[in-house]
């Protein structure tokens, strides 16, 4: 007996133990694990990973045979598979979700859905591609004939393509289609195929159904062991053309002019030397490289992933979400042309997918991304680096809630290789381990060049407020009108979108709220709307009071919409361009933003902490921050180190090139250190401050800490059950461990939901883990509260 245990994919019973099904004789030879399978679960049919291969099975009662698979070779190695139970324990999140968050996008469906090829792959003169036309949903219900039929319809010619789906029907596992070009009477002669068991045939079958839009190279075909007879003969039978490629490009991004690795400086030399020697020595290291913006860390990411390359090995690179801009990409480029790979969100699910197919199947050797691109199944890893190592989008908020960080260190010791961490502002939690020897600090500790850091002024706004009461303070007015006489360009940044925060009622007090949440409405004067940011709601902006009727309604509080009215109010003559979640709902508006500043188009660039990071404009010689303190005003204790975090990174935009930088930062908390700090640009000395008092309060890096959220649409229901998980895990923890709350959190009500959280800190804890896993197990059960654990949580 063959036995396969797959860990299904049931939202509602989720669980960690795999279900047990028969392997049918006929797909003996074909099913591994990391695979994914269709399987009957009661009167369904789902999808799941196989996670184990067994000659036997506990279960008491007649087992199911597999239905049908999904893929043809793994789509989940060993090593990630490895990850995948790893991460399920650490971030008390089930095994499927974490099995899904590994597969972008496009894969996470049931069955390959309508992936659209637009790719090109750059191929020499006389080399052959296979070449499919396009491909359809097929999902388990459909039929050969009802497929082939649909195919038709959709291609409107007598030519199809079809992704292939294995079936299993009654009598055998039959072909129903691959990925080739076909006629229906191709089709039909196709099945089957698998059973006529040609080795060479079989093979090419795989390696056909890898390739979602079906094209290949004839080289790479016979590199990987199918022989050219099988090739012609698949050709010939007329299930795979054949077509001469005359392109040369690559559509997602422009050819980029090949750059060679700079003469490092003595500390770029010696940060380099060390990475070098941990990938030779394959010593798993964790170094922090500390350094300004400018101080040259680019550089060393790329001469050590260069030396990784050399040594025959691969190299991971993860920016933040927002800053993987073309600009950065291009960088890597032009060191390491077409072995790039780029993995980020705002690629479509069929762009992603062919990334992950190269990368897959070791075509890539240099992969960037964003976070989800450290489960990338690049092989043979010799170094990874996490650039602006502090960014709070390394942390994922759904489940599973893992820190990249901690995968990237996964990752790092399964492939014995280093990670670099890098950043102008480290998080206090590096840079703590720094501090032990855990990690191993670079610094950089000069921009390149000696160039002078930005001039930073702060503005006490309590002053200002008195004078004028305009958003833009008079120093910050004559800085604007002086770099605009001299061509030279600005970014001013509000950390608020929308046009004013809210509307209120002269005579009677009243603000209108969001029926859903426990927050005012944000107006939206373009869109004349009141509008709701947790949970989308609109309304129309009323002219009179609802409450008493007066007509003395009027905007408090300042967004980046109000901003822009301002500037061109007081700059007449200078463009502008704003960016914030508003501008950049289009996809490519981002980057059109950008290319548009970039190419001087405009003189003020304008928008929320969107412009903040990682942008690099050689005009620009102010920066202006308009509510620096909008993050100090919330009640969490992390709200300086990002305050300091943010300062630190938008002064790093100004002055870049040749020209001097100036900074104003606007603010009613002129004496507060975060302030003080980054007015200095003094990451030491912020560092030492902070850490007094995270020691003083218990908090992260003295303390880890779990957040445990529950919400229901009960406030009473969700409030009873975490008042009882409260004493559950004061009983089950030692006396060490500091269990707070329940408390509801500061926006309780979101979307007519209740949230209220506990949190835990503590030290060591070896109940800890048991008592989670248990709660979270019970949590399936009870259906009118929903909980989520998070570990080390960004914010509480
Ligand atoms: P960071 O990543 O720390 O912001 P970069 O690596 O982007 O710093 O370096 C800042 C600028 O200095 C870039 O324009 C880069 O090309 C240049 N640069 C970096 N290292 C060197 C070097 N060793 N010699 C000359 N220029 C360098
Ligand atoms: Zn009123
Ligand atoms: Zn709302």
């Amino acid at each position: 007996m063959q036995v396969a245990k797959v860990i299904v994919d049931v939202p509602s019973r989720q669980t960690n133990i795999p279900f047990s099904y028969l392997i049918p004789d006929n797909l003996s030879d074909s099913v591994t694990v990391g695979m994914r399978v269709q399987v009957p679960f009661g009167r369904r049919k789902i999808t799941g990973f196989v996670v184990e291969l067994s000659d036997h099975s506990d279960f008491d009662g007649k087992l199911k045979p597999i239905e049908a698979l999904i893929d043809l070779t793994p789509v989940i190695n060993p090593e990630l598979m490895d990850l995948a139970v790893k991460m399920s324990q650490t971030t008390y999140s089930f095994l499927i979700s974490c099995l899904q968050t590994m597969l972008p996008g496009g894969m996470r469906t049931s069955f390959a859905k309508r992936i659209t090829a637009k790719s090109e792959q750059v191929v020499k003169e006389n080399d052959w591609l296979f070449q499919g036309k396009s491909s359809v949903e097929i999902n388990p219900s459909t039929t050969a004939e009802s497929t082939t039929k649909k195919l038709l319809d959709l291609n409107k010619s007598d030519e199809i393509v079809v992704d292939y789906v294995l079936k299993r029907n009654s009598s055998a596992i039959e072909v129903l289609g691959i990925k080739a070009t076909m006629t229906p009477e191709q089709l039909d002669k196709q099945r089957g195929l698998i059973r006529a068991n040609a080795t060479s045939q079989h093979k090419l079958l795989n390696v056909l159904s890898e390739q979602n839009n079906a094209k290949l190279l004839q080289s790479d075909l016979v590199k990987s062991g199918i022989s050219a007879s099988a090739i012609k003969s698949a050709i010939d039978k007329g299930w795979a053309k054949q077509i001469k490629i005359h392109q040369n490009r690559n559509p997602f991004m422009q050819p980029v002019k090949q750059t060679s690795a700079l003469k490092l400086n003595v500390a770029q030399q010696n940060a380099v030397d060390k990475v070098s020697l941990s990938i030779d020595e394959r010593d798993a290291t964790r170094f922090l490289l500390e350094g300004v913006t400018g101080s040259g860390k680019t550089e060393v990411y790329l001469q050590s992933m260069a030396h990784a390359l050399e040594q025959g090995r691969t190299a991971l690179m993860l920016v933040p979400e927002i800053t993987l801009t073309p600009q950065i990409v291009n960088r890597i480029r032009s060191r390491f042309g077409d072995q790039v790979a780029m993995l980020h969100s705002a690629m479509s699910n069929g762009e992603r997918f062919d990334e992950w197919q190269r990368i897959n199947r070791g075509k890539a050797k240099v992969v960037v991304g964003v976070r989800s691109a450290i489960f990338a199944p690049i092989k043979n890893l010799g170094v990874i680096i996490v650039d602006e190592e502090h960014d709070s989008s390394y942390k994922q908020s759904d489940n599973p809630r893992y820190q990249t960080r901690e995968v990237a260190k996964f990752r790092a010791d399964y492939n014995h290789c280093p990670v670099v961490f890098g950043s102008a502002t480290p998080s206090l939690e590096s840079r703590a381990r720094a501090q032990k020897g855990v990690y191993q600090l670079l610094s950089l500790p000069k921009r390149i060049n000696d160039q002078v850091l930005p001039k930073v002024d702060v503005v006490d706004m309590r002053q200002e407020l008195k004078n004028s009461g305009s958003l833009l303070s008079a120093p910050l007015q004559e800085k604007i009108t002086e770099k605009l006489s001299r061509h030279e360009q600005i970014i001013l940044m509000l950390n608020r979108r929308g046009y004013a925060s809210f509307l209120m009622c002269r005579d009677c007090g009243y603000v209108p709220q969001c029926p859903n949440c426990d927050i005012s409405l944000t107006v939206h004067k373009n869109s004349h709307s009141l509008q709701c940011h947790y949970c989308g709601h609109q309304e129309p902006i009323p002219t009179e009071c609802p409450m008493c009727h007066s007509k003395r309604i009027r905007n408090f509080g300042y967004g980046s919409e109000q901003l822009e009215e301002q500037v061109k109010e007081l700059f007449p003559d200078a463009r502008t361009l704003r960016m914030d979640v508003d501008t950049t709902r289009k996809k490519g508006s981002h980057e059109r933003i950008i290319d548009a500043f970039a190419n001087h188009e405009a003189d003020i660039l304008l928008g929320t902490q969107m412009i903040a990071k990682g942008l690099d404009f050689p005009d620009v010689t102010l920066v202006g921050v308009l509510n620096s303190d909008s993050a100090l005003q919330f009640p969490d204790f992390r709200s300086s180190e990002r305050t300091f975090e943010l300062l630190t990174q938008v002064a790093g935009r100004a002055g870049r090139a040749d020209k001097v930088g100036e900074v104003v930062i606007q603010t009613y908390n002129p004496n507060h250190y975060a302030i003080k700090f980054a007015k200095t640009q003094d990451y030491e000395g912020f560092y030492q401050k902070e850490m007094g008092i995270r020691r003083l309060g218990k908090y992260p890096p003295f303390y880890y800490t779990i957040k445990i959220t529950g919400n229901s649409k009960n406030e009473n229901t969700v409030m009873t059950r975490m008042v009882a998980l409260t004493s559950y895990l004061k009983e089950h923890l030692s006396s060490k461990a500091i269990v707070l709350g329940p408390t509801p959190k500061m926006i309780t009500r979101v979307n007519n939901q209740y949230y209220y959280q506990i949190i835990i800190k503590y030290r060591f804890e070896d109940q800890l883990q048991s008592a989670l896993n248990r709660i979270l197990n019970d949590s399936q059960k009870l259906k009118d509260v929903q909980l989520s654990i998070d570990n080390e949580p960004l914010d509480f």
